[in-house]
């Protein structure tokens, strides 16, 4: 590990203040990623500041029916929390698919959406890697593949995003809080997550020095009818080989809206309105579903180990609504 400063922030403009000083410094939460990855000197910062004693940990239900989580929420706190469970089971139910309880227990809100791919190559300086260093190739592509992405990839990046609660959240239309030196922005989730291109450097649309001080859950009238589904090579601790996010808005056997993402298939969370859309105004049935999930993976391109992936995202799909219907 390359030796570095750490500095404990008191308040949050001070953070974005040092974090704009120093282009190669880093925010530290949780830890769950960046340390392990300061352990394989896959990330070198030359600061680290501690933002964890910010009075970002804060969930609060909003009038409207939404939510606004802190930043700093613990992901643990945030899968048990009353109003999470009743009012967006769809996303409570994808944080507990991920990781292992004691990594929940650390992991925050913010940290989650912005943790790095799992891609082993990322993590193996002695293979080349356009994420890690730009320009000495992709290891993946021609190489072992069965974990990685089949939607959004390029030429530069197959590298697939691996949280479940990033997913959860896009298919709620979820926003995010940004400060910086800027002053504050709130953009869409769905802004926040950038396709590899010949930059999969480049992961995110943050300027330098951004940080996010909170995630906005819009309501939606039909949330608490919500579900995610995840299937992986063992029950814990274990990233998805496909998941799906789903809410569904039936009146008489009709769809009349519907809420659509996947996980463990994109190089980004990956929302589907085009298989929303072949849902809406279908009757409610598996015929209509399974041709939602035709039209979610209508664009998949598969590499050699990963082909599976396609029937089995669909498959999650179809599934993830049987199992919304039958409740
Ligand atoms: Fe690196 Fe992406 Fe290729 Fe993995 S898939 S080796 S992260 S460039």
């Amino acid at each position: 590990m390359q030796p570095f400063a750490y500095t404990a922030a008191d308040d949050v403009q001070a953070a974005t203040r040092l974090a704009v000083a120093d282009r190669h410094a880093r925010y530290l939460a949780g830890g769950t990623t960046l340390v392990d990855l300061m352990k394989l000197d896959v990330e070198t910062p030359t600061q680290l500041i501690d933002i964890t004693r910010l009075p970002l940990a804060e969930i609060v239900a909003q009038a409207d029916g939404g939510l606004r989580i802190g930043a700093l929420v613990r992901n643990a706190d945030l899968a048990h929390n009353e109003a999470v469970r009743a009012r967006f089971p769809v996303l409570s139910q994808a944080l507990l698919a991920g990781a292992s309880g004691q990594v929940r227990n650390m992991a925050t809100t913010a940290g989650n959406l912005l943790q790095r791919t799992r891609c082993s190559y990322f993590r193996d300086r002695a293979t080349p890697c356009n994420k890690r260093q730009p320009g000495s190739g992709c290891a993946a592509i021609d190489g072992y593949n069965r974990m990685h992405a089949v939607l959004g990839t390029s030429a530069s990046c197959i590298a697939t995003h691996p949280s479940d609660m990033a997913v959860a959240l896009i298919a709620l239309d979820a926003r995010v809080r940004i400060l910086g030196s800027a002053g504050e922005r709130v953009i869409p989730l769905a802004e926040l997550h950038r396709l590899p291109g010949d930059h999969p450097e480049r992961e995110n649309t943050l300027e330098p020095g951004e940080l996010i001080t909170a995630v906005e859950v819009p309501p939606l009238s039909f949330a608490s009818r919500s579900l995610y589904v995840k299937v992986r090579d063992r029950a814990s601790f274990a990233f998805a080989l496909a998941s799906a996010a789903v809410a569904l808005d039936v009146d008489g056997g009709r769809v009349r809206d519907a809420r659509i993402a996947l996980g463990g298939v994109g190089t980004k969370p990956w929302r589907a309105p085009e298989a929303e859309d072949v849902l809406r105004g279908r009757p409610a049935t598996v015929d209509s579903y399974r041709a939602a999930a035709d039209a979610a993976l209508a664009g998949a391109m598969p590499r050699v180990h990963n082909g599976f992936k396609i029937e089995l995202a669909r498959r999650t799909l179809v599934r993830a609504f049987l199992r919304l219907e039958a409740r």
